[in-house]
C-alpha cells in the first residue's frame, strides 16, 4: 500500500462526465488500499475564460484581484470531484490552497511555494478519506490568495508529494507519457519508460509542453518520483527519476525537443573592443527581455558580428533597441530573422560518449540543412536553423539517434 499524489489536468476534468471518470479511477486505487491525495486543475479553458473576463475590464488588472479571480476555476473542480467520490461511497474532502495552507511568497501570478502544512491532510488520510486539493494556488503570509503561474497545478502536485513524502506523484494528462519527440511531427516517436529529472528539465525548457518547468525543478530538488500518464487509457506512462547507477547500456539521446518561439538578431561590424557585449545586451535586459543563445566572433578586419536570440514576442522591442545602440557603437548594420527554429537533442548519455554533436551536424548536413547557431550544455546540443526545415531536422535526428519505434529506448 502506497501514498500517491495524483494530479489531474484540465482536460481530465473538462466535463462532469470526465470528473466522474476520475472518481472511478480514484475509487479503484482506494480499492487496492492506497492512500490518495488528488490535485486538480480547473476545467480546460476555464482559466483562459476568467483571464478574458478580467481583460474586458482592464488591460492590466490588479494582480491581487487577478489571483482571486483565476484561482476560482480549481475551487469548482475540487468540489465536483468530492461529490462524485461521495456518490461512489468514498469519503472525500476538498480543500483550497489556503485551507491546506500552502504558503507562498507574495509574487502574484507567479508565486513560489514556501511551506505546506500537512497536518490536516494526514488526519483525513488516517481517517480513510481521499483528500482533494485545488492546484495552482496558495496564500501568502497575510492570507492573500496567490497563484503559481500557468500550468501551476503540476507544481502543487509535486510540492504536496514532497511534503507528504508520497511514494509517487502521478500526473494524469491527455498524453500517455513523455515521448522521444512530439508524435505529431515524428509518427514513429515512442513513449519513454524512464527519463531523468535533468533530461526532463531540458526537454521542458526547450519546448516540450508535457510538464510545467517549475514542477520538474521541484521534483528533481526533492527527488520526488514523478510519473506522467494518461487519464484516458491504461498504461505505465513515463517515470521521471534520478539517474540509474547501473552499467546497463543507456541510450545516448533520450529525446529531441524543438520550438519556434525564438527570433534572432545580429549586429554586424562592431568594433572589437571591451564592453561590446554589455553595451548591446545591457539595454536589452533592462527592458526585461530574456536572451537565450549568444554567438560572437571576430573577423579578419577586427570587427565582430554579434548574434543573439530572444523570444519572438520580444523581437520587435529588441529590434527597436538595437536601432539606437548600433548608431552609438559605430556598428555597420543590424539584421533580424524571425523565421528560425531551435532543435535540441537531449540525453545524459552524452556525458560519456564522444561525437554526439558531430553526429548531429553530420545528420543535418546530409539533409542540406544549414546551421545558424549552436549551443551546448553537458546533456544537450541545440542548433538554430531556418524554421522551414524544422520538421525535417527533427525526423532525421530521430532516426539517426535510433529513437524510432522498435529501437532500444522504447519498450
Ligand atoms: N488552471 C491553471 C492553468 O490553466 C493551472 C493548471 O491547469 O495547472 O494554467
Ligand atoms: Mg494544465
Amino acid at each position: 500500500m502506497a501514498l500517491y499524489v495524483q494530479k489531474y489536468g484540465g482536460t481530465s476534468v473538462g466535463s462532469v462526465e470526465r470528473i466522474e471518470a476520475v472518481a472511478d479511477k480514484v475509487k479503484s486505487f482506494r480499492a487496492q488500499g492506497h492512500d490518495i491525495v488528488v490535485v486538480v486543475s480547473a476545467m480546460s479553458g476555464e482559466t483562459n475564460r476568467l483571464i478574458a473576463l478580467a481583460k474586458d475590464i482592464q488591460e492590466h488588472p490588479d494582480s491581487r484581484e487577478m489571483d482571486v479571480l483565476i484561482s476560482t476555476g480549481e475551487q469548482v473542480t475540487i468540489a465536483l470531484l468530492a461529490m462524485a467520490l461521495k456518490k461512489r461511497g468514498i469519503d472525500a474532502r476538498s480543500y483550497t490552497g489556503g485551507q491546506v495552507r500552502i504558503l507562498t511568497d507574495n509574487a502574484h501570478s507567479k508565486a513560489r511555494i514556501q511551506d505546506i502544512e500537512t497536518q490536516r491532510i494526514r488526519t483525513d488520510l488516517d481517517a480513510g478519506r481521499v483528500v482533494i486539493v485545488a492546484g495552482f494556488q496558495g496564500v501568502d503570509a497575510d492570507g492573500n490568495i496567490t497563484t503559481l503561474g500557468r500550468g501551476g497545478s503540476d507544481t502543487t502536485g509535486v510540492a504536496l508529494a514532497a511534503a507528504l513524502k508520497a511514494d509517487e506523484c502521478q500526473i494524469y494528462t491527455d498524453v500517455d507519457g513523455v515521448y522521444t519527440t512530439d508524435p505529431r511531427v515524428v509518427a514513429s516517436a515512442c513513449r519513454l519508460e524512464k527519463i531523468t529529472f535533468e533530461e526532463m528539465l531540458e526537454m521542458a525548457s526547450l519546448g516540450s509542453k508535457v510538464l510545467q518547468i517549475r514542477s520538474v525543478e521541484f521534483a528533481g530538488k526533492y527527488k520526488v518520483p514523478l510519473r506522467v500518464l494518461s487519464s484516458f487509457k491504461d498504461g505505465p506512462g513515463t517515470l521521471i527519476t534520478t539517474e540509474d547507477e547501473d552499467t546497463v547500456e543507456k541510450p545516448i539521446i533520450s529525446g529531441i525537443a524543438f520550438n519556434r518561439d525564438e527570433a534572432k538578431l545580429t549586429v554586424k561590424g562592431v568594433p572589437d573592443l571591451p564592453g561590446v557585449a554589455s553595451r548591446i545586451l545591457g539595454p536589452i535586459s533592462r527592458q526585461n527581455i530574456e536572451v537565450d543563445m549568444i554567438v560572437q566572433n571576430v573577423a579578419a578586419d577586427k570587427t565582430t558580428d554579434f548574434t543573439f536570440t530572444v523570444h519572438r514576442n520580444d523581437y520587435d522591442k529588441a529590434y527597436q533597441i538595437l536601432q539606437q545602440i548600433v548608431a552609438e557603437l559605430g556598428a555597420r548594420e543590424y539584421v533580424g530573422n524571425k523565421e528560425i527554429a531551435k532543435v535540441s537533442i537531449v540525453g545524459v548519455g552524452m556525458r560519456s560518449h564522444a561525437g554526439v554533436a558531430s553526429k548531429m551536424f553530420d545528420t543535418l548536413a546530409a539533409e542540406n540543412i544549414n546551421i545558424l547557431m549552436i549551443s551546448t550544455s553537458e546533456i544537450k546540443v541545440s542548433v538554430v536553423i531556418a524554421e522551414k526545415y524544422m520538421e525535417l531536422a527533427v525526423r532525421a535526428l530521430h532516426a539517426a539517434f535510433n529513437l524510432d519505434k522498435a529501437d532500444t529506448v522504447c519498450e
